[in-house]
């Protein structure tokens, strides 16, 4: 019998989602890449496209999904991730895929008896009143703001994963993504680390809102993923949720004036309302994923910053 695993990644072609694809095919993994591509993009595959070990299903996860070979695995990663994205006009559509999405992936795990992991979101902390966020911090989220349809939506989704856990024993794995970059990204994503860096590589003004003093914690997407496939190797019964960022805290500004510093040139920095309920400070503690996975992020922002660039060059030299 083949000890190769058939893994479903939803959300396959986007950031996070293309990164995974390539690092499960890297490992010798079946990769079943689902996604509708209304943020993804089909080219963040392009390197795996052809290979026998990989497949794309177009399709929206809003709607019950069959596959007709045994899925030993499943990766929940899609949903509109960026403010620009899940704002707007795309708000119900956001709640739906967060919602919906983990209930017909969820069905589909039980139905194949595979593990399924998901991938929530520092975003359930709200604007935290704890410091470093711990697991046990329950968060402080506005439910009728305008970034409550990706809040409130993870936060029902892990709900859903821990009522399938409790209800039909499946086998659940839960992630609390923090802030992270790299690789990939998509430019018109409308994130910090993306524009900051288009914005100085094109000569444009960087655009920093509020007053620049709002913290974040950036963890470079390899580190991620690395976080992901340790957590999905965990015993049956190790549910998380485990915070899964880099505690490096440094203010937006911080991090703009790293990135031009490194790209050169004469840059503006242009200051700009800050969105509501932007959160005002954010930073994982790590402890249970150092104690549990054995995990913490190895690359610095430093030398994350510099690989994105590089990418960022590339990407802006296509077009
Ligand atoms: N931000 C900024 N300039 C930009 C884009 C974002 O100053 O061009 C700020 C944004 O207001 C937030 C932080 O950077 O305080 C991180 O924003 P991002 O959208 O990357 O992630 P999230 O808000 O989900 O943490």
């Amino acid at each position: 019998m083949s000890s190769q695993k058939t893994i479903l990644v939803t959300g396959g072609t986007g950031f996070l989602g293309s990164n995974l694809c390539e690092r499960l095919i890297r490992d010798g993994a079946r990769v079943i890449c689902v996604d509708n591509n209304y943020t993804g993009k089909l080219k963040n595959v392009a390197s795996l496209q052809g290979n026998p070990n990989f497949r794309f299903i177009l399709h929206d996860i809003i709607n019950p999904l069959e596959i007709d070979e045994k899925i030993d695995q499943i990766y929940n990663l899609a949903c509109p991730a960026s403010p620009r994205h899940y704002q707007g006009k795309a708000a119900i559509f956001t709640t739906k895929t967060c919602v919906l999405g983990a209930l017909n992936m969820l069905e589909l795990a039980k139905k194949h008896g595979a593990t399924i992991f998901q991938s929530s979101t520092s975003e359930v902390y709200g604007e935290p009143a704890v410091h470093p966020q711990p697991e046990s911090y329950r968060g402080n989220v506005n439910p009728i703001g305008i970034r409550a349809c990706y809040d409130e939506g993870k936060r029902c989704a892990e709900s859903l994963f821990f009522d399938y856990y409790r209800e039909e024993g499946v086998d659940i794995k839960v992630v609390r993504i923090f802030n992270t970059y790299g690789p990939k990204m998509n430019p018109e994503d409308g994130r910090v680390v993306s524009n900051v860096i288009c914005q100085a590589l094109r000569g444009e003004d960087i655009t920093l809102y509020g007053d620049g003093k709002q913290t974040r914690s950036f963890c470079y997407v390899d580190d991620l993923i690395e976080a992901f496939v340790r957590m999905m190797a965990t015993p049956k019964g190790f549910t998380g949720p485990v915070n899964t960022g880099n505690p490096g805290e440094f203010t937006i500004e911080e991090m703009a004036k790293m990135v031009i510093a490194k790209i050169g040139g004469k840059h503006r920095i242009v200051y700009k309302p800050l969105p509501k309920d932007d959160p005002t400070h954010r930073k994982p503690d790590i402890t249970l994923a150092k104690e549990k996975l054995g995990w913490e992020p190895k690359v610095k922002l430093s030398e994350g910053l510099d690989k994105t660039i590089a990418y960022f060059k590339t990407e802006l030299e296509m077009k």
